[in-house]
């Protein structure tokens, strides 16, 4: 062999007494095959074997099993980030002529893909109250093919009941899908409810560390994967190697991230409801927040992320107030070691009841940073924002 040719082909080395704890991050575009008749028949491998880059490498099928065990799931899916695990399941469900029913609280760009994509290819969506439970059953009519669920909402958290509306879709013959990213399948398990897909975005508490973009979507019918698998196929969609290896890296140290995280904003959110410049504080796990008790029955916790609504004369001191925060950073996507805040309005997200708080809306993610560090930065936010409101009158929103 000429040096040529010695470059381009590794030698082959023994992995002989080589056991390690790490999943081994492997990389390929191609897959080979030793004899002609394999390479003629590669696809047959589909969708589980092993026959191009695509459709997944070791790594891929260490993640996706090991997300399967936890969702109890038959098969998952690892697509590029949590919005093309949404936008996947919707693409392989619905056809032209069909109808999608999403939440008032669904999270923005799941509602974008419906009002910016889907309607212009005649595929329809209507909007319900996240609270509706078996009412659900009276917006299925013939068309309805997917009723899409995320509890808590985004941002305002309500809780629905999404047994109640699962058991509504199947006696209809409806699928349905689930948005499980704040509850992670530590604390709620979408398909143990009669959930069909179960999607997370990866990218927040699974990764765990703000630096990967992915998502799953989990399914217990393994002709719903062929589905997924066909419309994968078509539009493209493929994950890195790498990436897998650090949702995996992620995943080992999940309990215990999401074990303090929700310990520490059910205390906070909690506690901020003595401040006058709050006027709500949404977590699932305050009794007052909608759908607590669906929380209850349902949950084995909460998880880190919360929002606070706070009152309109706030809102002159609000930014100031918040680029003055030392620990918190602002930023949007949550669920990593670092605690973020940043503003949330969702007044525009509503179309079918009107958002009528007038005050502005923080969200909350908790990392790992020391809890009475944080406690500080909040106390000292909050007291910014407003001791006795009385103080500013004069302001408006
Ligand atoms: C962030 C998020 C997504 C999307 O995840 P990406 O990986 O950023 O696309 C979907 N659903 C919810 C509830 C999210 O918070």
């Amino acid at each position: 062999m000429k040096d040529l040719t010695r470059v381009v082909h590794h030698p082959t080395v023994s992995h002989e007494g080589f056991a390690s704890l790490s999943v081994p991050t492997h990389r390929a575009s191609t897959i080979t095959f030793p004899d002609a008749e394999g390479f003629d028949n590669r696809r047959k491998r589909a969708p589980d074997g092993y026959f191009y880059g695509m459709y997944g490498t070791p790594t891929t099928r260490t993640l996706q099993a090991q997300l399967s065990e936890l969702e109890g799931a038959e098969r998952t899916m690892i697509v590029p980030s949590g919005q093309a695990a949404i936008a996947l399941v919707f693409l392989t469900v619905l056809v032209p002529g069909d109808k999608v029913l999403i939440p008032d609280c669904v999270y923005p760009p799941t509602r974008l893909l419906c009002t910016r994509y889907l309607a212009a290819r005649g595929i329809q969506h209507e909007v319900y109250e996240p609270l509706i439970g078996a009412g659900i059953g009276d917006l299925i009519d013939a068309r309805t093919k997917l009723i899409w669920i995320e509890s808590p909402g985004s941002t305002t958290m309500e809780i629905g009941d999404t047994a109640a509306i699962t058991r509504a879709a199947r006696q209809k013959g409806v699928l349905t899908g689930c948005d499980n990213t704040w509850a992670t399948p530590l604390l709620f398990k979408p398909l143990a409810h009669g959930v069909d897909f179960a999607t997370e975005a990866l990218t927040k508490y699974i990764a765990g560390h703000s630096d990967i973009v992915l998502g799953s979507i989990s399914v217990r019918d393994k002709q719903l994967y062929q589905r997924l698998w066909e419309t994968q196929q078509v539009v493209g969609v493929g994950v890195s190697a790498d990436d897998c290896f650090l949702a995996l890296r992620g995943l080992e140290t999940l309990g215990v991230r999401l074990a303090h995280c929700g310990r520490v904003s059910t205390e906070f959110a909690s506690r901020l409801q003595q401040f006058p410049a709050v006027t709500r504080v949404m977590h699932p796990a305050l009794p007052s927040s909608p759908g607590h008790e669906f929380w209850l029955r349902d949950f084995t916790g909460a998880s880190g992320v919360f929002s606070v609504l706070l009152h309109p004369r706030t809102w002159p001191v609000l930014n100031p107030a918040l680029s003055a925060m030392r620990v918190f950073t602002l930023g949007a996507s949550w669920g990593g070691t670092h605690s973020l805040i940043g503003q949330r309005p969702v007044k525009d997200d509503r179309t079918l009841r009107a958002w009528t708080d007038e005050g502005p809306i923080l969200r909350i993610s908790i990392g790992l940073e020391d809890p009475d560090d944080l406690w500080e930065d909040l106390e000292r936010l909050f007291t910014a924002l407003g001791g006795p409101l009385t103080d500013r009158t004069d302001a408006s929103p």
